[in-house]
């Protein structure tokens, strides 16, 4: 029964390492037909921002990752926030006390910093763990009497995990295979802080553990917390998840790790939506107000660290599920390309249906106060799509279909009207009247039988009649254009250009 979680903490906006992460999860238990779930850790108070949970929400549904569980999606296993679980940690953290594999620390902030210079100084790193401290200073390990005397007293606490001593540890993960560690390296880390909250490691194993998660797949960051977390199962005689650890998402240029600076300084997004800072209220770009299509991104984000093995690159969600396995996940970092998101966006213009597109580009219409029939949009958007990038773009490439050009673009008129011009498209104007079905080929057969017939060569003829239609020497064929924008339109442009 697989079961897999999405775990973010409301800290700020979430990355695209972050959306890459719920994606995976997400991919994973649709292909083995279990749930996706969303929880929300926000045990850390001082980093708690708000707006950054329901930004998380609307991120996941912009991309078409729903869960099957969560916060206002109760599955039996709620509530999904950890501030609303804060009892039940309690419970486990005493149990870890009474069963010896955690204790409680007095330690001042000052004197923790004083032993970590000390050691320092003489070239070690301090860890701290119990073992360390006995060698450290036998005061430090205090007797059950002198720690409940203290806790009566009102003393400052934390409680810290026990870490074993003397022991190598096999790890196991999914995409890494069996890692290796030994347990004197280890901290002894804190499982409850002083302000009566759990730290993520204490709630995140109690959650897992209690919503019977089955497969964790999260980012490389956490690798390191894998040996802590594994022995908390240990601990507490849980059985542990199977782990999945997904590679880190690099900067495009240069060395390192994606940071959620990289973004607009960088000019790209790396968030999925604009996101406004509430204490700073500055505006980092996202991909949707950028323009890009959901599908787009998904499809990029997939093959950030994941590939199919095949030549295929355009995938749908469905086909990803189909496609998805955990054994195709690299361990190595996965470079980021902008340009790749971008090659997506222009695929998918391509691949997304001409309704959808011309949607989106009506409400873009609408905007620019543009009236434009459904069917009248569609139709422009099947001819000029192709050199589009974003919806933008279509107005850009196609703005002469709903507004006549008024001005002329001045090297390609003195190139193409000449001496002789007018004349001709005075004629050409009686030749398109004549037409009366005006489709693009029967406008396209009358005109250039005319052209043959008067033996003025095409591009005397075609060049004119593109610059009066479209203003410049762009677009698609220009029959094509002539037969959307009609018989009256087209005779109405070619006149005001004469004019
Ligand atoms: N709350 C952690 C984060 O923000 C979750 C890590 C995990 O998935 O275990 O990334």
């Amino acid at each position: 029964n697989v079961r897999v979680r999405f775990a973010p903490s409301p800290t700020g906006p979430l990355h695209i390492g972050g959306v890459r992460t719920a994606l995976f999860n997400y991919l994973f238990a649709k292909k083995h037909g279990g749930t996706f779930i969303l929880r929300i850790e926000d045990t850390d108070q001082n980093r708690y921002v708000a707006g950054a949970e329901d930004y998380i929400r609307e991120s996941l549904d912009w991309c078409g990752i729903s869960y099957d569980e969560g916060p206002t999606k109760d599955g039996g296993y709620g509530p999904y926030r950890q501030s609303e679980r804060k009892d039940m940690y309690h419970t486990y953290a005493q149990q870890l006390i009474d069963s010896g594999n955690a204790y409680y620390a007095f330690d001042t902030a000052e004197s923790l910093d004083a032993h970590r210079k000390d050691h320092e100084a003489n070239g070690k790193t301090f860890i701290y763990n119990w073992h360390n401290r006995l060698k450290l200073d036998n005061s430090l390990v205090l007797s059950q009497e002198e720690t409940k005397q203290r806790i009566a007293d009102g003393d400052n606490y934390v409680i810290r995990f026990k870490s074993p001593q003397d022991e190598v540890l096999k790890l196991q993960d999914e995409i890494r295979g069996e890692m290796e560690i030994d347990t004197n390296i280890l901290d002894d880390k804190i499982l409850f802080k002083s302000d009566g909250m759990p730290t993520y490691h204490l709630a995140n194993i109690v959650d897992d553990h209690l919503m019977e998660i089955s497969h964790v797949i999260r980012g490389e960051e956490w690798l390191p917390s894998l040996a802590l977390h594994v022995l908390l199962y240990r601990a507490l005689g849980w059985t542990a998840p199977k782990f999945a650890h997904l590679p880190l998402i690099l900067k495009p240029v240069g060395k390192g790790k994606l940071s959620k600076r990289d973004g607009d300084k960088l000019g790209f997004p790396v968030f999925p939506l604009q996101w406004e800072d509430p204490k700073s209220n500055e505006i980092s770009s996202g991909y949707r107000e950028d323009g890009y299509f959901a599908e787009a991104v998904v499809n990029m984000l997939a093959f950030l660290g994941w590939n199919p093995g095949t030549e295929q690159e355009i995938f749908s969600l469905e086909e990803l599920i189909a496609a998805f396995d955990l054994k195709r996940v690299n361990k190595g970092g996965a470079k980021f390309d902008p340009e790749k998101t971008k090659w997506f966006q222009q695929q998918y213009m391509q691949e997304i249906p001409v309704a959808t597109i011309a949607t989106a580009f009506s409400s873009l219409l609408t905007e620019k106060g543009v009236e434009a029939t459904e069917g009248y949009t569609t139709q422009v958007v099947t001819l000029i799509k192709e050199r589009a990038v974003f919806v933008e773009d279509l107005w850009t490439l196609g703005s002469y279909f709903f507004t006549a050009p008024t001005t002329f673009d001045e090297k390609a008129s003195k190139k193409a009207w000449k001496e002789g011009t007018t004349a001709i498209m005075e004629e050409v104007k009686i030749i398109l009247n004549g037409v009366d079905n005006f489709t693009t080929i029967e406008a396209q057969t009358a005109l250039k039988a005319w052209i043959v017939n008067s033996e003025l060569g095409f591009g005397k003829v075609m060049q004119p009649f593109r610059l009066s239609l479209v203003g410049a020497m762009q677009g698609p064929d220009v029959f094509d254009i002539a037969a959307t924008i009609g018989k009256e339109e087209t005779l109405r442009r070619i006149d005001y250009a004469i004019a």
